[in-house]
């Protein structure tokens, strides 16, 4: 019976930001992150709040922009267009979800490749595709890359099974795995996925991003395997006080087969909002070599 050790994002996200705030120190001008928020989502709320006192933190400008939920496409869109003309601005983060009225993927679209710190533009995904790991890359994934490395777990010929395949997890986590630096052999599943448990069970590393609580058991995993659990699911807990708590996509006891599992919370959240960071300075600094 195996007890994993833990991927601590609390920990590594904490060494990265002494790294960015020494990075910020050699800017003349401090980076600049915009973030647009629209509607009152309470957990979209809690995140940006987070990432605004994330920058105050590491010395990094922002700027909270909210709008309301009726907020016209067309409004949004010249908002958009202003911050891509203002050279004071080095990021632009449209918080997500946006709501049902307006379409998300085109408005992101429109953001500035070169400001896109959330790195969800098709052409720095695209950049991704091409291997090119040196520009803005989806914070959440490149969070994970950034963990995995800080604990040397081992990545290049080994077998990684990605569950869930969308634009903001799963599909870059795969690209980056398999990019040269990685070296990882990536298989990608997804809802369609026939045998899902079996896949898993030939996997070294499993990244699961799914958003559906505990749905990975020990009965799926490999002895030794790294579980990195992206997931965020909201559950009743009565023994809570407000009456829920948060759970990953893996049920606690992967921990008995796992050598290394990520906790929800403190794992892979914490590595995101600082990839944003790291995300916001590199745009900065691309943008100011130009
Ligand atoms: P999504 O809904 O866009 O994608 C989910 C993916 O899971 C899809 O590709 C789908 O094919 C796959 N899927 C759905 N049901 C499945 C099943 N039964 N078997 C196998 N695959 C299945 O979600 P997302 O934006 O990729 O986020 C996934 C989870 O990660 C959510 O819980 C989200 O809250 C969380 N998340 C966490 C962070 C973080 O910083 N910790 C960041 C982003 C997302």
């Amino acid at each position: 019976m195996m007890t994993a050790q833990i991927l601590d994002g609390k920990a590594c996200a904490s060494q990265i930001e002494k790294e960015i705030i020494a990075e910020v120190s050699k800017i003349s001008r401090p980076p600049h992150l915009v973030v647009v928020i629209v509607g009152g989502d309470p957990a979209s709320k809690v995140y940006v709040g987070n990432k605004i006192k994330t920058c105050k933190r590491l010395g990094i400008r922002s700027t909270l922009i909210e709008k309301e939920a009726n907020i016209s496409e067309d409004l949004l869109k010249s908002l958009i267009q202003e911050l891509n003309d203002d050279d004071d601005v080095d990021g632009i983060l449209i918080q997500s979800p946006l709501p049902n009225h307006l379409d998300e993927i085109m408005l992101t679209d429109l953001i500035d490749p070169l400001k896109d710190v959330d790195g969800f533009h098709p052409i720095n995904l695209g950049r991704l595709v091409q291997g090119r790991t040196d520009g803005l890359i989806p914070c959440t994934p490149f969070g994970i890359i950034r963990l995995l490395n800080y604990y040397q777990i081992p990545l290049q010929g080994k077998q990684a099974v990605v569950i869930g395949r969308s634009r903001i997890v799963g599909m870059p986590m795969s690209l980056l795995l398999a990019s040269q630096g990685c070296n990882a052999t990536v298989t990608i599943t997804h809802s369609k996925t026939e045998d899902l448990a079996e896949v898993v069970k030939r996997a070294d590393i499993v990244i699961a991003a799914v958003g559906r609580a505990e749905m990975i058991d020990n009965t799926w995993i490999k002895p030794g395997c790294v579980v990195v659990d992206v997931g965020i699911n909201r559950v009743d807990d009565a023994s809570h006080e407000r009456g829920w708590k948060l759970s990953g996509d893996a049920h606690p006891n992967v921990s008995s087969t796992a050598s290394w599992v990520s906790p929800v919370p403190g794992g892979v959240g914490p590595m995101t909002v600082m990839m944003l960071m790291q995300n916001t300075v590199t745009a900065a600094k691309i943008r100011r070599q130009r």
